[in-house]
């Protein structure tokens, strides 16, 4: 896993440790309240890349979500609490490492996507159920499988979420970007490989059958807090842009006091070069313009002439942006 092209090994060379050996070095788990029905789970320190796992609690059974490669006393605690486990999943082969501990634990069911499965080394006896498309795991929650990072890349939708407007479980999947105000989309992130314009395509068409609001990435932060939909359309739409080496001199031409308009800009162009995006969420009814977080229209010359200095993006900048 380490030697694939998608991760990553020390100049120094591969290190082995055991859970055993964690425990000894310090290391606990890290339970947090992440949302009402959402529970993180991580390690303090921080263990391998810092990723944490989330619990999706639900009337009908809980799931964990990119299992926490730690397991402790404390964290099977939590769990238990929280009414137990019935399934455990991942984003990723990257987060399979003790995803058979969890299960094992618990006697939770493994669900892995059929085109990954091959990455997955559970012992025998454990329950393994492989999947593809689409998985209804619990009531509201949903398995969706995107590609893109892997083949069997998914993203967990709980409908129940962020207050009923949906949440969207991304870990590689969809990145959030530090601002959290975009996502991205990589083949490899610590080697800054990107995606092809139909993978990218492929993820933001996956799940734009699902209505969500809020995406949880594969750290405590950045989240992605509202306006999520939209969001994972426009970006999209952006890195195909960026891909075709359509929009580098976009920002050249454009004041900073009129980041709106660029926005607007870009999707009036994505719109406009025929793109298969659609700005229409499910479940909502819209008329006119696409909603998104974009701020009001450019205010009128009067106005503009108070606005912020200017900052023109140089395409340098656009290119040299990681992920
Ligand atoms: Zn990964």
């Amino acid at each position: 896993m380490c030697a694939d092209e998608r991760q990553w090994l020390p100049p120094g060379g591969q290190q082995w440790t055991t859970l055993a050996g964690l425990a000894a070095a310090g290391h606990r788990s890290d339970v947090r309240a992440v949302e009402p029905g959402l529970t993180g789970i991580g390690a303090d320190p921080p263990v391998a890349i810092g990723q944490r796992s989330l619990l999706v609690r639900t009337p009908a059974g809980n799931v964990l979500w990119d299992p926490s490669g730690f397991i402790d006393d404390a964290g099977v605690a939590a769990v238990r609490e929280a009414g137990g486990l019935s399934f455990v999943t991942a984003s990723h082969p990257h987060f399979y490492g003790a995803i058979g501990e969890w299960a094992r634990e618990f006697g939770a069911e493994i669900l892995v996507p059929a085109d990954d499965a091959g990455w997955l080394r559970a012992e025998a006896g454990l329950r393994v159920r492989t999947w593809s498309g689409a998985l209804e795991v619990l009531p509201s929650v949903t398995l969706v499988q995107c590609g893109g990072h892997f083949p069997g890349s998914a993203v967990l939708h709980w409908a129940g979420g962020a207050d009923g407007r949906g949440v969207l479980l991304s870990g590689d999947t969809i990145f959030v970007t530090p601002g959290e105000d975009r996502v991205s989309f990589v083949w490899s992130a610590p080697n800054r490989l990107p995606l092809s314009e139909a993978a990218v395509a492929g993820v933001a068409g996956a799940v734009r059958p699902y209505a969500f609001d809020r995406i949880y990435g594969g750290w405590w932060t950045p989240v992605l807090r509202d306006g999520a939909w939209e969001t994972v359309q426009r970006s999209a739409a952006r890195y195909i842009e960026l891909l075709r080496g359509h929009g580098l001199a976009l920002p050249v031409s454009r004041p900073a006091s009129g980041h709106s308009r660029l926005l607007r800009s870009d999707l009036s162009r994505s719109r406009g070069a025929g793109s298969s995006y659609r700005w229409r969420r499910p479940g909502a009814v819209r008329t006119g313009r696409p909603s998104c977080r974009v701020p009001a229209p450019p205010p009128p010359a009067r106005t503009q002439a108070r606005a912020a200095p200017v900052h023109p993006a140089r395409p340098a900048d656009l290119a040299t942006t990681p992920g």
